[in-house]
């Protein structure tokens, strides 16, 4: 799976140029990324963004953080192969990944709710839009600039590289057919061997490589 074709994020939180994004990593000591997203697979352990974010956010929430899951805040930019740099980065609080298709369940996966310590990290971060911090008007993206909303982005390659739950799952062993006891155990190809068991024995109709929700 060394091979990503990248996929699609569906995000609360704010949008932000990229140039008062990177004058606030650089203040806190965070390599720029001059619109060039981070690798999702970093995120969030080896992200050094994602970290910091995280970080910020707890220590602003105070008592109110102790629960805050950090999985949740990351930096996200549009990228399609062959286009240049992104001007436009995104900063949740909320996101999901989307292989091909699934439904959104915006209440369970997307809650609008804005966690502790999130509105001071975004005016944290809209101080280096500021006159005095010498940012050009032309890299900025004006009244957009701090914007909060509901976005979709898609990232290419690593940089939006997602594998769904049951994909992950294929790649397990042993598989057991869901119709009978036949159980397949051979690495890499038990998840194959149970699909053709299911069509051959069962006569189930479906392709050898359907792609569920998720
Ligand atoms: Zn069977």
């Amino acid at each position: 799976m060394g091979y990503s074709e990248g996929a699609t994020t569906i995000l609360r939180g704010f949008k932000v140029s990229v140039a008062v994004l990177d004058a606030f990593l650089a203040a806190n000591g965070v390599h720029e990324t001059y619109g060039t997203p981070n690798f999702y697979k970093d995120h969030p352990d080896n992200a050094p963004i994602s970290k910091l974010l995280y970080n910020k956010i707890v220590g602003y929430a105070g008592a109110a953080g102790s629960d805050t899951d950090k999985n949740k805040f990351r930096v996200t930019m549009p990228r399609r192969e062959g286009r240049t740099h992104s001007f436009v980065a995104y900063v949740t609080y909320a996101w999901l990944s989307v292989y091909a298709h699934r439904e959104l369940r915006l209440e369970e996966d997307l809650p609008a709710e804005i966690p502790a310590g999130f509105e001071e990290l975004r005016k944290e971060i809209l101080s280096f839009a500021g006159p005095d911090k010498g940012i050009p008007e032309s890299e900025k993206i004006g009244d957009d600039e701090g914007r909060m909303g509901l976005f979709a982005v898609y990232a290419h390659d690593l940089y939006g590289e997602y594998t769904p739950p049951w994909m992950v799952e294929r790649y397990q062993a042993p598989q057991q057919c869901d119709q009978c006891d036949a159980v397949f155990t051979s690495p890499y190809v038990a998840w194959d061997q149970r699909q053709e068991h299911r069509i051959q024995v069962h006569g189930v109709r479906e392709s050898r490589d359907p792609f569920p929700e998720g």
